[in-house]
This record gives C-alpha cells, sequence and structure tokens, in this order.
C-alpha cells in the first residue's frame, strides 16, 4: 500500500501512525516535496483486514489480531457446588433430576441452578425445583 502525491508525483512517506486502542488505526503520509499529508483511518474490521494481508505500514506490520473474537467461557462442570457459589443440589433433587432425559438435564439442571443462584438459594431441593417450575413455566422437568 502506497501513497502518491499526485501534483509531485512523489512516494508519500510514512509519517506516523496511531493505534488506539479500539482497534482503530491512523496512519499519515508525507509528501517529501511538498509537505502535503494525507491520513488514513480504518474502523477496526478494516484495521484486521489490513492486519491479515499481512500488509506493512511504517515498515512494521500491524500487530495481528484474531479475526474472531473469544468465546465466553463455559461453566464448570460437576456435581459439587462450583467455585463461585454455585447451589448445591441435596440428594432427593439429585434423585429427581436424574430422572431427567439425559439430552435435555445438563439444561435442566442449569436452569434451576440460575434460579436459585438468582434468589440465593443455597440447596435445591424438590420444593425449590417444584416453586422454580411453576415461575418458570416449565412443565415435565
Ligand atoms: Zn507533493
Amino acid at each position: 500500500m502506497k501513497f502518491l502525491c499526485v501534483d509531485c508525483d512523489k512516494q508519500m512517506a510514512f509519517e506516523e501512525r496511531q493505534l488506539p486502542g479500539d482497534g482503530t488505526l491512523a496512519a499519515t503520509f508525507k509528501c517529501p516535496a511538498c509537505g502535503r499529508v494525507v491520513a488514513m483511518l480504518t474502523n477496526p474490521m478494516e484495521t484486521q483486514l489490513v492486519s491479515s494481508l499481512g500488509v506493512e505500514i511504517g515498515g512494521r506490520t500491524v500487530p495481528a489480531q484474531p479475526l474472531e473474537t473469544v468465546r465466553e467461557g463455559g461453566e464448570p462442570r460437576g456435581d459439587a457446588a462450583g467455585p463461585n457459589g454455585a447451589p448445591t443440589w441435596s440428594a432427593d433433587a439429585q434423585e429427581r433430576l436424574a430422572r431427567v432425559p439425559n439430552f435435555v438435564r445438563g439444561m435442566v439442571k442449569r436452569i434451576y441452578a440460575d434460579y436459585a443462584k438468582e434468589r440465593g438459594i443455597a440447596e435445591i431441593t424438590p420444593a425449590v425445583m417444584d416453586t422454580a417450575r411453576a415461575e418458570l413455566g416449565l412443565e415435565g422437568m
């Protein structure tokens, strides 16, 4: 990528580049003959595009950024109480949860766990499950 000063037919020299940190990029180029300056601004998407193409600006490659944003980490697995105040399950509740079909158990478990967590319920019991089911309008879970 080069810029030419149309008046002088000279290649403009890279002068300054700013990476404010929000993904935008500003670069200025100056004509060595007449001093005319042009600036190039890219939005985060364009900056990614430019860097993924390996275009060098001012002799240095823009640090590559992953094209895909990093996904949020998953919830911790396991039946025991989680490290971030996840509610525990009483024996009765675990038994009842075990009767939920495999393919929806994880989802059902999370619905109840979220329900309990939001309400500050430390232990999920069948009674809590009944209340949650009624409140959330869940049937057969
Ligand atoms: Zn010029």
